[in-house]
């Protein structure tokens, strides 16, 4: 392919816009997917914004699905053809901190992390998938490529939070913040057996997606102390765990506040100002309460993507609630800056794909 294409890039800190590629080439390990369907994520507006340092003319994107266009010789377990879920982290599963069982940590702390940060991302008619024998899961033919694209991002981070509070069947948990990602946990936390879902959210749309999710209470943080509450709730007792699904200081610090001793703090959320998190010295027991603070970044690979994938083609979930708007590719830029403020109450726009990108 020496075809040239139409990418969405940052072109400096606080610089977007179109502009013209050559079509990626697979090499070895690789792959090029031709993207039919993306998601644009509020993490891609923080890299805009300058939170992970400059970057030069960056395809912009991480969360996509696709056909597969061209494979690399070497890439066994998938063909052209194929559609094609992709992880928003891509690791390279042969390096020390993969082989440890930490794959999202690729190589170093965030590695995983390649789309749009170390290489191009996917809003683009074809993106390049490193790797693509692992990180590649064929889309169930049940599924729609609308449906399986919030296995890239939303999904994989909410269930994670979910996963890693080690919720006990039937236990509580308490959940900051109903983004896309605190939704997906609250979902999360329901499959995992949660008895009682307390969602932390003001916006209404949002309160009534965590309803929707599986929330059995939804405390509106303007209008009532949400520690109080959730103590109140929990009748002082506190719940088993806390998410994180925002990224502040306040938020982290009423996690702690808010989970029983021995209990579980997951963390998601992106903190993206400031240089320390602090943890509230009392409710941490003085540093002796047998509280586990968990943190984690998306995970990827074809084994939990298609697992993933399974839960939609059994129907234990539907994501596409989350689905507020829709554009074409040639309006990305619009979806972009609307995502940028939650303009018109965006939750996640999807962004359509067709040929009109190649050039
Ligand atoms: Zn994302
Ligand atoms: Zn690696």
């Amino acid at each position: 392919m020496s075809e040239k294409m139409r990418a969405f890039v940052m072109h400096g800190i606080g610089k977007v816009g179109f502009m013209e590629k050559p079509v990626p080439e697979p090499g070895p390990t690789g792959a090029i997917v031709k993207t039919t369907q993306a998601l644009v994520c509020t993490s891609d507006t923080h890299t805009v914004g300058g939170a992970i340092g400059e970057r030069h003319d960056l395809t912009l994107g991480h969360e996509a699905v696709g056909v597969v266009a061209k494979l690399g010789r070497e890439v066994q377990g998938i063909k052209e053809g194929d559609r094609v879920a992709v992880n928003a982290i891509t690791p390279c599963y042969t390096c020390m901190n993969c082989l440890r069982g930490y794959p999202s940590q690729c190589q170093e702390s965030l590695g995983g992390w390649k789309f749009a940060n170390t290489k191009d991302g996917v809003f683009a008619p074809y993106f390049h998938v490193n790797n693509a024998a692992a990180n590649l899961a064929p889309i169930p033919e049940a599924v729609s490529d609308a449906m399986a694209v919030y296995t890239a991002d939303m999904m994989s981070t909410g269930f994670i939070a979910a996963e890693h509070a080690n919720i006990p069947i039937g236990g509580t948990v308490a959940i900051f913040a109903q983004g896309p990602v605190g939704l997906m946990a609250t979902a999360g936390a329901r499959l995992l057996g949660a008895g009682l879902v307390i969602a932390v959210e003001n916006v209404p749309r949002r309160q009534e997606l965590a309803r929707h999710f599986g929330a059995d209470e939804v405390i509106n943080f303007e209008t009532q102390d949400a520690v109080q509450a959730i103590m109140d709730l929990t009748h002082g007792a506190g719940v088993d765990a806390a998410i994180e699904a925002l990224g502040s200081q306040s938020t982290f610090e009423n996690c702690v506040k808010v989970t029983r001793p021995g209990g579980t703090i997951s963390n998601v959320g992106y903190h993206g100002h400031g240089e320390y998190v602090k943890i509230p010295r009392l409710a941490w027991g003085v540093g002796m309460s047998d509280q586990s603070i968990r943190t984690a970044l998306c995970p990827g690979g074809k084994e939990r993507m298609q697992r993933l994938l399974r839960l939609l083609e059994t129907g234990r979930v539907d994501p596409t609630p989350l689905t507020t708007h829709t554009f074409a590719f040639d309006d990305l830029e619009t979806a972009f800056h609307m995502m940028a403020t939650k303009a018109d109450g965006m939750i996640k726009p999807l962004i359509g794909f067709d040929a009109s990108g190649v050039v």
